[in-house]
């Protein structure tokens, strides 16, 4: 495993981390890949206390034969969610208590979007809060998961002394969010970076458009399109360790050989150059820029966000016909014509999607002909099936 130093407490961290928004549903294949991992050298697990039972789950399996003492936890507030100064302890030792740990050594304010979000947070008393907690050795390492413009996480870097931070960032979203200048600039003040989202949430796997996969493909050295889109992201000096959210002892095998490679600025220009081509023809094959992550949700009129921009995005990779099979299938009573164009959502995107507008592109280029037909003919095979 490559390791490397955080320039504010020194610490080796992998290169690595253990992304456990979602966990394989049987637990005991959860402990085997974690232990497999944690063999390998993997020592950061990030988790937050919005990722449903994640943190229970990690805390079980961390608590047996001292595999705590050999992690870094990482772990987040859900700051939107805090009204009161009481607050802040409150799920704060709900999260000790899953996590089964009287410590956490990296801790998130989760999902921050702009300053006015953390001085709303000051106001309640979160940097007294969090001055005690380091003091007494409850908090290692304080952060913040940012998901906003660039200028507003310069002005968060400015306005207090984080330990670490956390931005979402891969070949596809140089630009986009704090980007490669929020990097930098976090960089230039010794604040180490985790990453998260490296894979876009699989959309530079999977979801790779044909043109994409052949550039990929045909590439003078054979690597998976996973492994292209970490390394990308190691490639860059003030990344302290890259996120992955492994549901295979397959992806924990491969994450691991890739950050054991992948060194600061290793890519040669011609590698270099492949990702811009790549980049094109993505951005040539989608229509609207969703990671998927969910924060939209819950839509009050049950609309899935998500999922109706994945079936939008897929016309242009899978074509007309298979995407609408799909939205059928996953949308049926969920679908973008329930959307009543009231804008809750969009205010919780962090990718600034204009929702309601997409909704209505949604609406025309989906459920125009023949999506009754083929919805009635459908619902018919299933029902008989
Ligand atoms: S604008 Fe549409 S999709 Fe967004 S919350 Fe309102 S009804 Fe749901
Ligand atoms: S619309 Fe925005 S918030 Fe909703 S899933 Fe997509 S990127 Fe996330």
């Amino acid at each position: 495993m490559q390791y490397r130093v955080n320039p504010k407490n020194n610490e080796e961290i992998s290169a690595l981390g253990f992304g456990c928004m979602r966990f394989h549903k049987d637990e005991r294949e959860v402990e085997r890949q974690i232990r497999y991992a944690i063999e390998q050298g993997v020592n950061y697990f990030d988790t937050a206390y919005m990722y449903g039972n994640s943190e229970a789950i990690l805390g079980r399996i961390l608590s047996k034969d001292g595999l705590r003492e050999k992690v870094k936890i990482a772990t987040k507030m859900p700051y939107y969610m805090v009204r009161k100064n009481q607050d802040f302890n409150r799920f704060f030792n709900t999260e000790l208590e899953r996590l089964q740990t009287d410590y956490i050594d990296y801790y998130l304010m989760h999902m921050v979007t702009d300053l006015k979000s953390w001085r709303g947070l000051c106001d309640l008393g979160i940097r007294e809060w969090v001055a005690e907690k380091k003091s007494s050795g409850r908090i290692r390492n304080i952060g913040f998961s940012f998901h906003g413009v660039q200028s507003e996480f310069f002005a968060l870097l400015d306005d207090y002394d984080w330990d670490f931070c956390m931005i979402q960032f891969n070949y596809l979203d140089e630009y986009v969010q704090a980007g490669k200048a929020g990097l930098e600039y976090a960089g230039s003040k010794g604040i180490p970076v985790i990453v998260m989202e490296p894979l876009r949430g699989g959309t530079l796997v999977q979801k790779l458009p044909k043109e994409a996969l052949d550039l990929l493909n045909h590439a003078p050295v054979k690597r998976s399109p996973a492994d292209w889109g970490l390394r990308w992201v190691l490639n860059h000096p003030q990344v302290l360790c890259v996120l992955s959210g492994m549901g295979t002892r397959q992806m924990v095998e491969e994450n691991i050989a890739t950050a054991s490679d992948a060194y600061p600025d290793k890519l040669t220009e011609e590698e270099l150059t492949l990702y811009t081509g790549v980049r094109d023809a993505i951005r040539a094959a989608t229509k609207v820029s969703c990671t998927g992550c969910g924060y939209c949700m819950p839509c009050p009129k049950d609309v899935n966000i998500p999922m109706c921009f994945s079936s939008l995005n897929d016309t242009m990779i899978k074509g007309k016909i298979m995407s609408l099979y799909w939205y059928i299938l996953m949308t049926a009573e969920h679908n973008a014509s329930l959307c009543v164009q009231c804008g809750k959502c969009e205010s919780h995107c962090p990718q600034a999607i204009p929702i309601r507008e997409k909704m209505k592109q949604v609406q025309r280029e989906l459920e125009g002909f023949p999506y009754k037909p083929m919805r009635f003919i459908l619902e018919r095979v299933l029902n008989k099936v």
